[in-house]
């Protein structure tokens, strides 16, 4: 067993959240450090290459697609990595509303990188026990790591959270428990279809379905982020991914290429099925952050930590973001 040198706070999930608030915390001189189960960093911001020949790889943003805001708050941060050519705009519009769309400019999971970089990360860090005592927290990692710090911040998804809590023997106050037992999250079904020749996307790359099955297609070629791979990332719906979570692959992929097969325009060369048990949350906790105090602080924070579901059961991020800034500002005013 190693034991880290002691942090003011450790963060459980290198997702959007526990990066914004790694960021924060760090800029007013509060040690962090972030523990990730992860090999990338940035949660749900997720890309994956998937190398197919010498000359061609295909490479996916196969989680978080594209986000918008509504915050002066996040427009601020957001303004910052435009500056930085770290995110780009990439519609102005989202459905039927006047919105500026964003993405990643290399990919989505360049921005968890740029927030990542100066900050202190482990990554394939899967924290499997969390201890209180008079000294503060003790996270236990499955590798043998101890990781100490004052506070602890978690913000994976409220499931993960309370069953890290639970074989912890962490009780939490039962009113809470059950409010958080009342988060609920969308599942979503992704394909990561690599075609012959380049899909028939609209030029933009982005496509909103929302028939039975397909929510959305991207061409991840005509993006830009895939110079080397006609690279499709196809996310059914939430009704699509509950009804066939236990399908075969096979039969999902026949489904969901049948559904998108007048966009696509070309054979599979390549695919690979990832199932997100957690995509977007469904109900919310109600509060941008959860914190207890016994008798060291524990914040629970993250995209289901928000006063009101998002606008659109797609467009999560940004509350990932605001619960990052919220639960920081919380914790900077208490230290
Ligand atoms: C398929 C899909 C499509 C989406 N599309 C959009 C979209 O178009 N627009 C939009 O705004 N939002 C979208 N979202 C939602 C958006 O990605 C999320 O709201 C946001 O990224 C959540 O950030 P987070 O930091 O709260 O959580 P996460 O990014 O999930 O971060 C939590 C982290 O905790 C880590 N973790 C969990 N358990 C442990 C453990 N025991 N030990 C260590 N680490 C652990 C995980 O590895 C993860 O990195 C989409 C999500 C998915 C999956």
């Amino acid at each position: 067993m190693t034991l880290s040198s002691k942090k003011d706070v450790v963060i459980v999930g290198g997702g959007i959240s526990g990066l914004i608030a790694a960021n924060i915390l760090e800029n007013k001189g509060i040690k962090t450090t972030i523990l990730d189960k992860g090999r990338g960093i940035g949660g749900r911001l997720a890309t994956r290459r998937i190398p197919h020949s010498e000359d061609i790889t295909g490479v996916f943003d196969y989680g978080m697609q594209l986000f918008t805001v509504t915050d002066a708050r996040v427009q601020q941060l957001v303004d910052q990595w435009l500056a930085e050519d770290v995110i780009t705009k990439w519609s102005n519009e989202y459905g039927d509303r006047k919105i500026p769309c964003y993405r990643g400019c290399e990919s989505n999971r360049s921005l968890g990188k740029y927030l990542a970089k100066d900050l202190d990360v482990n990554l394939q860090t899967r924290a499997i026990s969390v201890q209180n005592s008079d000294s503060g927290w003790t996270v236990k990692t499955e590798s043998g790591q101890d990781f100490q710090g004052n506070i602890l911040i978690m913000t994976c998804p409220v499931p993960q959270s309370l069953t890290l809590l639970k074989n912890s023997g962490f009780l939490l106050p039962s009113s809470i428990q059950s409010r958080l037992e009342g988060v609920s999250y969308y599942p979503c079904i992704t394909i990561l279809g690599l075609l012959e020749k380049l899909s028939l996307i609209p030029n933009s790359g982005w496509l909103t379905l929302n028939n039975y099955s397909v929510a959305t297609i991207a061409c991840n070629h005509k993006k830009g982020i895939s110079p080397q791979g006609f690279a499709v990332t196809i996310h059914s719906t939430p009704e699509f991914s509950w009804d066939h979570w236990d399908t075969d692959d096979e039969i999902i992929v026949e489904k969901l290429l049948d559904s998108t097969s007048n966009w696509l325009g070309s054979k599979v060369i390549d695919y690979q099925v990832h199932r997100w048990r957690y995509s977007q949350p469904k109900t919310v906790y109600g509060e941008p952050f959860l914190a207890l105090e016994n008798p060291n602080s524990l914040i629970l924070a993250g995209d289901a930590f928000s006063e009101t579901p998002a606008l659109n059961r797609y467009l999560t991020l940004e509350k990932a973001v605001l619960s990052g800034i919220k639960s920081a500002q919380y914790l900077e005013n208490k230290m």
